[in-house]
C-alpha cells in the first residue's frame, strides 16, 4: 500500500513522561508506516521548555495559528517538586494555558463511548460534549469577609468619572461578599467556538443559564448567544439540520439525565467545571476522554484530556511492566489527522483517520485492552496488555480494515 500524503504541516507538540513513550509507539506502530507524517514538530517536554526558557510553547502556538491544526501530548505543569527534579530555571507557566492565551479557545471535551465500558446513566448512548467557557466568572472574583453591619455597593465608574451605583445588601451583621465579571469580548468568542465547533461536528448544541433570576448577567450570555446565532450561524445549522436549543440551567440538567446524547452542552465557567467532572466519571475513564481546544477564527488543537500518568512512568523508568491506556492519545492524532485532511481536502486522510478510531473500538470491544479498562468493563473474559501490546493489537485491527 502507498503512503498517504500530506500536504500543509501538522504542528506536532511532543510531551512529557509516559505520555510521550506512547506518543513515540503511537507514531512507528500506528502512523509511520502507513501516512508520510509531514509535521512541524515542538519539543514540549519539560526539558526542552527550560532550555529555551519556554519559548518554544509560544512558538508553538504561534505555528498552531498559522497552520490551524495542532496534536499535542499531556506535557507537566511544573510545581516545587518539578523544580528539583529536572534543575528548572524557572516554575514555567501551564503549557496549556499560555497557547489558551494566545490561540484565544474555548475547550470541548467529549468521551470516546466504547461497548463494555458503559455509562453509568444508561441512557446515554452517544457521547456528551462539554463546551467550557474558559474566562472570568468566579474564577476572576473579588471576594471580602465582612465583619459586621454596614452596607456594600457596587460602584462602577466610567473613563469620564460618572457613577452607576446599586447597592448589593445593608448587613445587619456578619456576612461574605463578592463581586464578579465578564466581557462581552470574551462571551461572544465562547458563543462562535461553540456554534462553530456543532458546525464542525455537526451536532446539535445546547446551552442552559440561570437568566430568570440573573437577569443581566446571565442574560447577557443568552442575548449574546442568540444574536450570534442569528446573525452568523442560522442558515449553516438549517442547512445541516442542527437544532440550537437554549434553556434554564436547571432544564437543561434534567433534560440531559435523560437524553440519548450526541450533541455539544455549552457551559458558563463554573457550570462547566462542575458538570464536565460529572459527564466523564459517569461515562468510564479518563484515559478516555478527548479533548480540543478551538479559536474563534477556526483553529484546533487537539489533545487527550488526562495528564502524564506520572507514577506508571516511574515504574516504567525502573523496567517494570506498564499498562498505561494509549486511546485518549490515539483519538487526539485521529482528531488532528482528520481535521487536516478536511480542510486540505485529502479524503485518503480522513478515511484513515476514521479507520484507526474504529481498529481501536473493535479491538477494545473484542475483549483486549489496557488494565485500567479491564478493571472497569462489563465484558467477561478480557485480556488486559501492556501498552506496546494494546498498540499492537490496534495495528492487527487496523490492518485488516486497511
Ligand atoms: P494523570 O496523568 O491524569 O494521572 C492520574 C491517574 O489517573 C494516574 O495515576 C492513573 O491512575 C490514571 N490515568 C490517567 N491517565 C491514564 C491512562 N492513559 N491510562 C491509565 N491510567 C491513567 O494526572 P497526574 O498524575 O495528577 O499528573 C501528572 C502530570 O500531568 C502532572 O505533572 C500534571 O501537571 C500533568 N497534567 C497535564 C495535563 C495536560 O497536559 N493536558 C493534564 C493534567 C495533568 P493509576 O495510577 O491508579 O493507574
Ligand atoms: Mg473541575
Amino acid at each position: 500500500m502507498e503512503k498517504i500524503k500530506m500536504t500543509t504541516p501538522l504542528v506536532e507538540m511532543d510531551g512529557d513522561e509516559m505520555t510521550r513513550i506512547l506518543w513515540k509507539m503511537i507514531k512507528e506502530e500506528l502512523l509511520n508506516p502507513f501516512i508520510e507524517l509531514n509535521t512541524e514538530y515542538y519539543d514540549l517536554g519539560l526539558a526542552h521548555r527550560n532550555e529555551t526558557d519556554d519559548q518554544v510553547t509560544v512558538e508553538s502556538a504561534e505555528a498552531t495559528k498559522k497552520y490551524g491544526v495542532a496534536v499535542k501530548c499531556a506535557t507537566i505543569t511544573p510545581n516545587a517538586a518539578r523544580m528539583t527534579e529536572y534543575d528548572l530555571k524557572e516554575m514555567w507557566k501551564s503549557p496549556n494555558g499560555t497557547i489558551r492565551a494566545i490561540l484565544d479557545g474555548t475547550v470541548f471535551r467529549a468521551p470516546i463511548v466504547v461497548k463494555g465500558i458503559e455509562p453509568c446513566v444508561r441512557n446515554w448512548e452517544k457521547p456528551i460534549t462539554i463546551a467550557r467557557h474558559a474566562y472570568g466568572d468566579v474564577y476572576k472574583n473579588v471576594e471580602m469577609k465582612i465583619a459586621g453591619p454596614g452596607k456594600a455597593e457596587l460602584v462602577f465608574t466610567d473613563e469620564n468619572g460618572n457613577e452607576q451605583r446599586e447597592t448589593v445588601f445593608e448587613f445587619k451583621g456578619p456576612g461574605v461578599l463578592q463581586g464578579m465579571h465578564n466581557t462581552e469580548a470574551s462571551i461572544r468568542s465562547f458563543a462562535r467556538a461553540c456554534f462553530q465547533y456543532a458546525v464542525s461536528t455537526k451536532q446539535d448544541l445546547w446551552f442552559g443559564s440561570k437568566d430568570t433570576i440573573s437577569k443581566k448577567y446571565d442574560h447577557t450570555f443568552k442575548d449574546i448567544f442568540q444574536e450570534v446565532y442569528e446573525t452568523e450561524y442560522k442558515e449553516q445549522f438549517d442547512a445541516l439540520g442542527l437544532t440550537y436549543f437554549y434553556s434554564l440551567i436547571d432544564d437543561i440538567v434534567a433534560r440531559i439525565m435523560k437524553a440519548k446524547g450526541g450533541f455539544i452542552w455549552a457551559c458558563k465557567n463554573y457550570d462547566g467545571d462542575v458538570m464536565s467532572d460529572m459527564v466523564s466519571s459517569a461515562f468510564g475513564s479518563l484515559a478516555m476522554m478527548t479533548s480540543v481546544l478551538v479559536s474563534p477564527t477556526g483553529v484546533y488543537e487537539y489533545e487527550a484530556a488526562h495528564g502524564t500518568v506520572q507514577r506508571h512512568y516511574y515504574k516504567y523508568l525502573k523496567g517494570e511492566e506498564t499498562s498505561t491506556n494509549p486511546v485518549a492519545t490515539i483519538f487526539a492524532w485521529t482528531g488532528a489527522l482528520r481535521k487536516r485532511g478536511e480542510l486540505d481536502g485529502i479524503s485518503e486522510l480522513m478515511a484513515f483517520a476514521d479507520k484507526l478510531e474504529k481498529a481501536t473500538i473493535d479491538t477494545i470491544e473484542g475483549g483486549v485492552m489496557t488494565k485500567d479498562l479491564a478493571l472497569i468493563t462489563t465484558l467477561e473474559n478480557v485480556t488486559a496488555l501492556n501498552s506496546q501490546d494494546f498498540i499492537h493489537a490496534i495495528r492487527t485491527r487496523l490492518e485488516e480494515l486497511l
